[in-house]
């Protein structure tokens, strides 16, 4: 088999990601390979792909247990003979691994720095062709990077123990060069083959957020995300941050879980097992959190505080979206955070026990990295093109993906528009400053425009379908272009320079806000479907005792979705399909798209959106919790409320299973129109509840509220009379029944 039959055959793609082939080649033909790619780019691969081309072993080193163990789990499900030897085997375990690696059952064998040097592992080594030797994480091997293991120095003294020189590649995710110095020099790689690839991960959407209350904030963010049924981790500065997060998360119904140095390793492990096994949907963490995650469906990360540089910050968030599925980056800024790095920096200093001059020259480095992470949280630019070309790439650009780029200018021609303005300045005549031709461009009611008689002009409201900031925009260019002019007093007029392009003879380019309203990432597919796959591939995980993502990645699953098999053949052609998944899973997957087919296609559009609450398992759950209420400890609750939010708040310390909010909440609602105090409309095919005729009396309200993005969204409040009624009245009818 070539590379490319093994990367189909295995690992089911059809074609490699950038970089991946060079790396595959040059370890192929034997020459050390150092491989710079960032995270989620996919290094493992280009080990792999020749581990399994190669005759003998190949080893991989590996700084963390969790990580072998993800990564071993993941290939024996690809059906691929690897193992791994760390201090979570037993000693029995253990030799079970070397006696069946002497006979030459594993083609690639996990294993950490600290086993290396131990005489049973070298017994082996001589026993064994170990054809290449693979150092992941490789950056751990240098003072210079931020995980510095000083097992890793052994690398090279055993490496001149085995009987003959395998080829040895490094991989890593740091980019600096004294790092990638370090590495060639320290690991003693022959004139390597080098390869560092783009920093750019364009799956990856990046914000920075300057909330008053970054609590509250949080809360709204986690809110939509897990909603969607996405997970993600929240980087907290301090342990205590960490703590009151999760606490205030968990109170608000979240299945939240905290992280930090300060837990038993037991717990550590536990949290993070949950999260990986998505028991839980987020971990709230410090720093320590990370190195040995490869979970591949994290879809966001929240930082709490701003991180101490660009490259903690470009690592932990870059652990969202591994699987390339459309992720968000959110940094919640404040400036009380500058304070608590530089404290940190002057604490380091002091107890520095480096000689005084490199303790400055550490400290100089470390407040330059801070600034360059200030600049990062407060600067009015491409988030995108600066965190680039910190890393030394160049951008060029609007990457419409990130805060700045979405609500900010898009190069756009706008030859058409620019066209209106100029012919609207030129009817106008005299007389018209540029808030005046706006006004006329949007036809404006305003008094003054019908006094001057501009409302007559064949060129009002030739733009109402353009905001005042797009119309703005573009007068903007129109005069910085020289096409027009504004005398002393305001009022414009045309110049020469504005012919050619009124006759058409010209067109203009111009950055304006995106007047398409800048992508929304959410793929068009088939909820209800997605929702069943889902569903299959939590069933086989369980069955077969893996993560789900191990089982299928969220964009294979997407995949999967968007194909729709019914048949071996149309499954094997999905992205991401082998024959071993086919063999394990296929029937699962292709089974349950037959079923959804077959379901008649009303009740399966309904399902699109609430496929947990038709469950009549969850529905029974979700009566039972309501009848066990105890209402009399209901106290009310003060602010405005949505509905779901009340019933969350009710049963928050119960185990309300996933769709049973809406449940209850369609029953509660259900009994408010019959009480007139909700009313059901049509709206564009769906039936939407609106506050009824009693809807005040009930103290149900619309109000107008501020998503998450800024975006405004009408909203059925219930106030605390509106509370006390469904919690006394109407929950006490669905009691009583
Ligand atoms: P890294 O170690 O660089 O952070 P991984 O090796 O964990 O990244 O790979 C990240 C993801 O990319 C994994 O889900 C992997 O299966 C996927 N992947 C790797 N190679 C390819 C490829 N050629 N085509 C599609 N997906 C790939
Ligand atoms: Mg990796």
């Amino acid at each position: 088999m070539d590379k490319q039959q093994v990367l189909k055959e295995y690992f089911g793609y059809d074609s490699f990601k950038p970089g991946q082939e060079a790396l595959i080649d040059s370890l192929l033909s034997g020459r050390d390979t150092l491989g710079v790619m960032p995270t989620g780019a996919g290094k493992s691969v280009c080990f792999q792909v020749p581990a399994l081309m190669f005759q003998g072993v190949t080893l991989v080193i590996s700084p963390l247990i969790s990580l072998m163990q993800d990564q071993v789990t993941a290939l024996v499900s690809l059906g691929i003979r690897a193992a791994y030897i760390n201090s979570a085997l037993n000693q029995q375990q253990v030799y079970a691994v070397i006696r069946n690696a002497a006979q030459g059952m594993y083609r690639i064998i996990y294993v950490a720095p600290e086993r290396l040097d131990t005489a049973l592992f070298l017994e082996l080594c001589s026993k064994i062709r170990v054809s290449a030797l693979i150092v992941d994480e490789a950056h751990c091997i240098s003072h210079w990077g931020h995980d510095f293991r000083p097992s890793y120095l052994a690398i090279p003294d055993f490496i001149r123990k085995l009987p003959s020189r395998p080829v040895v590649g490094a991989f890593t995710a740091t980019a600096t060069k004294a790092v990638r110095n370090d590495i060639v020099r320290l690991l003693e790689m022959n004139y390597p083959f080098e390869l560092v690839t783009g920093f750019d991960r364009k799956n990856l959407y990046f914000e920075v957020r300057k909330p008053e209350d970054r609590l509250a904030d949080l809360t709204g963010l986690v809110h939509r995300y897990c909603d969607a049924g996405r997970s993600g981790i929240v980087y907290a500065a301090t342990r205590k941050e960490v703590e009151d997060i999760t606490a205030h998360l968990k109170k608000e119904g979240f299945a939240a879980a905290r992280y930090h140095a300060g837990l038993t390793d037991e717990e550590r492990r536990i949290n993070q097992e949950d999260f990986i096994y998505d028991r839980i949907q987020v971990i709230v963490a410090t720093n320590a959190f990370g190195m040995g995650i490869d979970k591949s469906n994290v879809s966001f990360v929240i930082h709490h505080n701003m991180p101490r540089d660009m490259e903690s910050y470009y690592q932990e968030a870059g652990r969202a979206g591994r699987d390339g599925s459309p992720s968000d980056c959110i940094l919640l800024f404040a400036p009380r955070d500058i304070h608590l790095q530089r404290y940190l920096i002057q604490q380091s200093y002091e107890q520095s026990e480096l000689p005084d001059n490199e303790a400055a020259a550490v400290r100089k480095r470390e407040e330059k990295k801070l600034s360059d992470m200030i600049n990062y949280c407060t600067r009015d630019a491409c988030l995108r093109g600066m965190m680039l070309s910190y890393f030394g790439e160049r951008y060029y650009g609007s990457c419409k993906n990130c805060s700045f780029c979405r609500q900010g200018m898009v190069l756009t021609d706008v030859t058409v528009d620019v066209q209106k303005i100029m012919s609207c300045i030129h009817r106008v005549g005299k007389g018209a400053d540029r808030a005046a031709i706006t006004a006329v461009l949007q036809g404006s009611q305003d008094e003054r425009i019908q006094e001057l008689g501009l409302d007559a002009l064949s060129t009002f409201g030739i733009m109402q379908d353009r905001d005042k900031k797009y119309i703005d925009a573009c007068i903007e260019h129109i005069m910085a272009s020289g096409m027009a002019a504004a005398d002393s007093e305001g009022v414009l007029h045309l110049t020469r320079r504005a012919l050619p392009v009124l006759k058409g003879e010209e067109r203009v380019s111009a950055r304006v806000p995106d007047i398409k309203g800048a992508g929304s990432n959410d793929e068009d597919i088939d909820t209800g479907l997605m929702e069943k796959l889902r569903e299959v591939r939590r069933t086989q995980a369980r069955v077969h005792g893996m993560p789900d993502y191990v089982i299928l990645s969220d964009s294979a699953l997407v995949q999967l979705c968007k194909a729709a098999p019914t048949t071996e053949k149309q499954f094997m052609r999905v992205e991401g399909m082998t024959r071993i998944k086919y063999e394990r899973y296929g029937i699962a997957f292709i089974k349950a798209v037959k079923d959804y087919k077959k379901a008649d296609k009303p009740s399966a559009a309904k399902e699109k959106k609430i496929p947990a609450s038709k469950d009549p398992q969850v529905r029974a759950r979700a009566f039972e919790i309501m009848k066990e209420l105890s209402l009399s400890d209901f106290e009310g609750f003060d602010e405005k409320l949505s509905l779901s939010k009340l019933i969350q708040k009710l049963t928050h310390d119960r185990d309300l299973p996933k769709g049973g909010t809406l449940v209850i909440r369609r029953e509660v609602s259900g009994r408010l129109v019959a009480h007139g105090a909700l009313a059901r409309v049509e709206n564009e095919g769906h039936t939407v509840t609106v506050p009824g005729e009693k809807a005040a009396e009930y103290g149900i309200s619309l109000i107008r509220t501020a998503g998450e993005d800024g975006s405004e969204f009408e909203m059925t409040a219930y106030d605390s009379t509106a509370q006390e009624w469904i919690v006394h009245r109407i929950m006490g009818e669905i009691q009583e029944i």
